[in-house]
């Protein structure tokens, strides 16, 4: 009787601990992956990367002689059903750590087993799980700094190469990729995505080869500068499991390992890709990161319902440019350089007052790395109200922030081309510029760029006050 291997956020071969144990197994396999919407909530970009992903997958596993069954709705029923038709005697798995995933997985579990299945769960996504990691005294850890050194003590286990041989299990009816309907229609907004991305595991693979080689060395200098391609962009491609952590590891590890320069480098690296770890601890201890204040203070704090300023955010019109750059950028590519993803989460937060979960929802719509641990717990650290947060009265200004990052203005000029004119003092600040310049630049503001939506000076003060509400109850 054949086993289930059932695709989730793992959609690679190489490094597969599910897909190598049910192959290893020596049964033919069921390969499946369930569009199950009630569990996963999908934004539109990452719809768009799903459809490009299982397509690569698929291809993977058809060369190995596998099709990979896709079918939609509720995944319990679905695998109770497959598993009747074909007789499977076994289902495999690799874990999720979103709290309607959990739920969902113990129910599947408990049923098969009661049918007399054996249900094997894995470790696909992460370095290390979050029960394996803990303080001295047993508790799951609150800030990242003390977490980062005891991952560090932690033996990450070396990536598994894919399987040999797999074989195909019975015949089985499933739908086209094209019937889950990922892919937008009218209007076809993906064009951006598609130049900057290359779905599956292939793509992930070269991504991290190519950063690895050009890259790596500079990572803590240029990590910070939007306009570089400094960074490895492997967020996407790790959210959907088409590379795993332990390979990155081990790939930097071996990249850095006879170079006194890249070690440093690459120990940056490593630790920004442990915040991917320490964001999933957080949400597998805290599963109501996503929708409430992880510091209850936060209850208190007044926000503010500016309709205006949210749709001139989303839109990339606030008049400040490196914010409206980076909005810009997500929206075109489905991607937000870092930095930028703070100082315009920042400024929407605490210069427009407007609550951190409405820029999260955004930017989970938006983004083609949208990732529950991330996102929710990205955000809450801007807010101020989340686990190890930055402080909520450290209020970036846009202006010096665009000054440090970008001081010549090429990443603005790239994604706000019409201030592409202005000299590199006023780009970051158009609305000070003197009549000449603008007119050189042959900017008009109001007309061919907004004014600022509020004034930053004004908005902190502003931003302060309301704080006064959370120090009052905390
Ligand atoms: P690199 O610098 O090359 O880092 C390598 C990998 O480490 C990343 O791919 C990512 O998986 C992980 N990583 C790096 N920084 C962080 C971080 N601060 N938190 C968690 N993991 C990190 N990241 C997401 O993957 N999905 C999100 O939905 C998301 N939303 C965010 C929202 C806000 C407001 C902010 C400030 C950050 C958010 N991040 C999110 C974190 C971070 O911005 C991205 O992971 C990073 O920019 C991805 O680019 P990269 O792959 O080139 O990163």
């Amino acid at each position: 009787s054949p086993a289930i291997m059932w695709f989730r956020q793992d959609l690679r071969l190489k490094d597969n601990p599910a897909l190598r144990a049910a192959a290893h197994s020596g049964t033919p396999l069921l390969c499946i992956f369930i569009l199950d919407e009630e569990v996963m909530r999908l934004g539109g970009a990452s719809r768009w990367w799903l459809h490009h992903s299982l397509a690569a997958l698929g291809a993977a596993l058809e060369k190995h002689g596998v099709p990979l069954l896709l079918k939609r709705g509720a995944a319990g029923p679905i695998l109770e059903e497959l598993a009747a038709e074909t007789g499977a005697r076994a289902l495999y798995w690799n874990r999720c750590y979103e709290p309607a995933a959990i739920a969902r997985d113990k129910k599947i579990k408990d049923a098969m087993k009661e049918k007399g299945l054996e249900v094997k769960s894995f470790n696909a996504a992460l370095l290390c799980e979050p029960w394996e990691i803990a303080t001295k005294t047993g508790e799951p850890f609150k800030v990242f700094t003390p977490f980062w050194k005891a991952l560090q003590q932690k033996t990450i286990p070396a990536p598994l190469p894919a399987p040999e041989e797999l074989v195909a299990g019975p015949k089985v009816e499933d739908e086209a990729l094209e019937t889950f309907a990922l892919l937008p229609s009218k209007p076809d907004w993906a064009g951006g995505l598609k130049e900057a991305w290359q779905p599956g595991e292939e793509g992930a693979r070269a991504r991290l080869a190519a950063f690895l080689d050009e890259h790596l060395r500079e990572y803590p200098a240029k990590r910070d500068l939007p306009a570089q391609p400094a960074t490895s962009r492997l967020s996407p491609h790790l959210h959907w499991g088409e590379i795993g952590p332990r390979q990155v590891w081990s790939a930097t590890e071996a990249a850095f390992a006879s170079d006194a320069m890249q070690t440093k480098s690459g120990t940056a690296f490593l630790r920004e890709l442990a915040w991917r770890d320490f964001s999933h601890n957080l949400l597998y201890h805290w599963p109501s990161l996503e929708s409430e204040n992880w510091k209850s203070a936060f209850d208190a704090f007044p926000w503010a319902k500016d309709e205006k300023g949210f749709k001139a955010w989303c839109a990339g019109k606030t008049g400040y440019p490196i914010v409206d750059a980076g909005m810009r950028e997500l929206w075109h590519t489905g991607w937000m350089h870092n930095r930028v993803r703070m100082i315009a989460a920042s400024f929407l937060i605490k210069d427009l007052l407007v609550h951190w979960k409405e820029g999260a929802d955004w930017f989970w719509d938006t983004l083609a790395d949208a990732d529950l641990a991330n996102n929710y717990a990205s955000w809450q650290w801007v807010a101020g109200s989340g686990a190890d947060a930055s402080p909520y009265f450290r209020i970036f200004n846009p202006v010096l922030q665009s000054e440090k990052f970008d001081p010549k203005g090429a990443y603005i000029r790239k994604w706000v081309p019409e201030l592409a004119g202005l000299d590199d003092k006023h780009i970051h600040r158009p609305w000070e510029a003197p009549e000449a310049a603008l007119e050189k630049a042959g900017i008009k503001i109001g007309r061919d760029y907004p004014a600022p939506v509020v004034d930053h000076f004004e908005a902190r003060d502003r931003a302060l006050e309301a704080y006064q509400a959370v120090k009052r109850v905390s």
